[in-house]
């Protein structure tokens, strides 16, 4: 096992079913990954003065990290783009427009309202 940061790319509706859930039998840990990778959706296109950052979920020497993730949205191809404090390690997501976890339509559709 080395410390290198691990680099993840992962396709959010591979974890989804065709009604857009979490696909139902998935192995616990791929389950876990999507929950996490969700968790890091919600923050990156959540606008306010949300909840803490998502705790990491790498495993490093077989111990999970304690780190928390800051995630945000590339303003280069719209992917969402995360990174541990902690461990280093880093990610990808693309895919997650449009699935229940993206709030970024919430987001315009709340100032709507706040506008009216
Ligand atoms: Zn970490």
């Amino acid at each position: 096992m080395t410390d290198s940061p691990q680099n993840w790319v992962t396709h959010f509706p591979h974890f989804l079913d065709e009604s857009g859930n979490l696909v139902q039998d998935m192995p616990a840990e791929a389950r876990h990954l999507a929950e996490a990778l969700g968790r890091l959706i919600v923050f990156a296109t959540h606008d306010d003065e949300v909840d803490e950052p998502p705790p990491c979920f790498v495993v490093v020497e077989g111990k999970r990290c304690e780190g928390e993730v800051g995630s945000c949205i590339s303003p280069h191809d719209a992917s969402i783009v995360w990174e541990c404090e902690k461990c280093g390690s880093r990610g990808v997501i693309t895919g997650w427009k449009g699935t229940f976890w993206d709030l970024t339509e919430q987001e315009i559709l709340g100032n709507i309202h706040k506008k009216i």
